[in-house]
């Protein structure tokens, strides 16, 4: 689809009627400062910027966001300055602009301690203002989409820098919607051949169960309309770069289950529920394969009732089941926040980043332990963007902790005092020592002991966490 200045403003005018004049401004000033620039496709230079605003304006981001897109190349190629910005504009959509632009543009001595120092700011800017990053994200997505026009190696190069950096950084903020799309675009470029092979094999697939699913979509709509429930479903394909990994994983075509799935959206909380009731009352479900993340969330805000049936045929299929509002959080994540009160969406959308959002603590506490941007930059991917466990607490709260997470790290995220206090743990009702090395669904328990309040010397290189670590030093330190 081609993105017009007309179509962009029908959008905005959707959803902030009322700032429609200021958003046509940042435009036509945008316009103005671009002219004569051209794209590597040939194409005049606005485009790229209309096309960043576009895709903000699908995620309903409120005007200052849209005005700072529009504008997000201009401090960098164009000879406006801040303060001009600010007079135009405001303070914000200014502090916007000059976010984005010191991204991407950092001196360092040498390349590499550029990349690590520009990686940092990235992450680290979204503790500032984080729709700094979610226009990077929105930048990121059109450059990649637009990725045929550069050279090889250029493509490469992005592709890479986009699955290790932007991707996590996309699922870390539960928006899904760009996280597939980068992720598929990713792997187009760094294994063209991979990627044709898997996408022709979905497709097959989808031939061979759209029958079937059709089948089950219309029995489902007929049961939950007889019984007063409305609803809209969705049949939902797993993206290229999913099956991917699922493959990757060892997995066989054939047992990726949640290959095709029906989304049942709903009005009302119980409505899941009663929705639920009938669909395994239609098909027996696997008992196995129930998940609530409903009650059980998921650590980035996802919300949504799994269940795989026996369909048609004995042919599995997953169905999730939830309301409008958490599909709208499902795909857009923290940024669905531009939506509920677009006034003030930058309190919003920071406040929910520090309650809801478990990775953004890690983050801020690796932040503040190392100094150095590389050790930084591993410590983050080593914490934060890599595989995470899952584990409960005796109260059944989900905990998040980097894959390969000892209790010892566990006790620490609970509460420094837990961890210092600790003499023992029960995992799943069993003692365990406490270098335990904690697996996804384990229910975990800290004993303690009051009269006890120092860690264990050797405890520090149990623990895997640079939280716990830091915490364990301090308190040996300070003895
Ligand atoms: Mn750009």
């Amino acid at each position: 689809m081609e993105v017009t200045k007309e179509k962009f403003l029908e959008l905005v005018k959707t959803y902030q009627l009322d700032s429609l004049e200021k958003v046509k401004k940042a435009y036509a000033l945008a316009e103005y400062l671009h002219k004569d620039q051209f794209r590597e496709s040939g194409e005049e230079y606005i485009n790229h910027p209309l096309n960043v605003a576009y895709i903000l304006a699908e995620m309903h981001a409120d005007s200052d966001t849209l005005c700072a897109a529009l504008l997000h190349d201009t401090l960098e190629d164009t000879k406006i300055t801040k303060e001009e910005i600010e007079e135009n504009f405001n303070s914000d959509v200014a502090n916007l602009v000059d976010g984005v632009t010191k991204l991407a543009k950092m001196n360092f001595a040498t390349k590499e301690e550029q990349n690590l120092a520009n990686t940092r700011k990235i992450i680290t800017g979204l503790s500032n203002d984080v729709r700094i990053i979610i226009i990077k994200l929105a930048d990121r997505l059109h450059n990649m989409r637009t990725l045929q026009y550069k050279r090889a190696f250029k493509q490469k190069e992005n592709s890479l820098e986009t699955l290790e950096l932007f991707v996590p950084l996309a699922y870390s903020l539960g928006a899904y919607r760009i996280k597939s799309e980068l992720e598929d675009l990713s792997l187009k470029y760094l294994k063209p051949g991979v990627y044709k092979q898997i996408a022709q094999k979905q497709e097959l697939i989808a031939e061979h169960s759209m029958p079937f699913l059709q089948e089950m979509l219309l029995k489902i709509q007929e049961i939950l309309t007889c019984n007063g429930v409305n609803s809209e479903i969705k049949i939902r394909t797993k993206n290229i770069y999913g099956i991917y990994k699922k493959l990757e994983e060892g997995y066989k075509l054939s047992n990726i289950h949640d290959l095709l799935a029906l989304k049942i959206m709903v009005d009302e909380l119980y409505d899941c529920y009663i929705s639920l009731g009938l669909i395994h009352h239609l098909y027996h479900p696997m008992n196995s394969k129930f998940k609530d993340y409903i009650c059980n969330p998921k650590t980035n805000m996802y919300q949504s009732l799994h269940t795989t049936v026996f369909g048609p045929n004995g042919e599995l299929v997953q169905t999730q089941i939830r309301t409008y509002e958490m599909d709208k959080i499902a795909s857009f994540g923290l940024t669905s926040y531009f939506d509920i009160e677009s006034d003030d969406a930058r309190v919003k959308m920071q406040k929910a980043l520090k309650d809801k959002f478990q990775f953004f603590t890690s983050l801020v506490d690796i932040d503040s332990t190392f100094k150095n941007n590389r050790d930084f930059v591993r410590e983050v991917k080593k914490e934060v963007f890599a595989d995470k466990v899952y584990v409960y607490t005796p109260k059944g709260e989900v905990i998040e902790l980097p894959k390969g997470s000892t209790v010892i790290d566990f006790a620490y995220k609970i509460h420094s005092d837990i961890g210092n206090t600790m003499i023992g743990a029960i995992v799943n009702d069993a003692d365990v020592p406490l270098s335990y090395v904690l697996q996804n669904k384990d229910r975990v328990k800290v004993i303690t002991d009051k009269l006890i309040s120092t860690p264990k010397k050797e405890w520090e290189s149990i623990a895997q966490t640079s939280l716990a670590r830091r915490k364990i030093r301090e308190v040996l330190k300070s003895n």
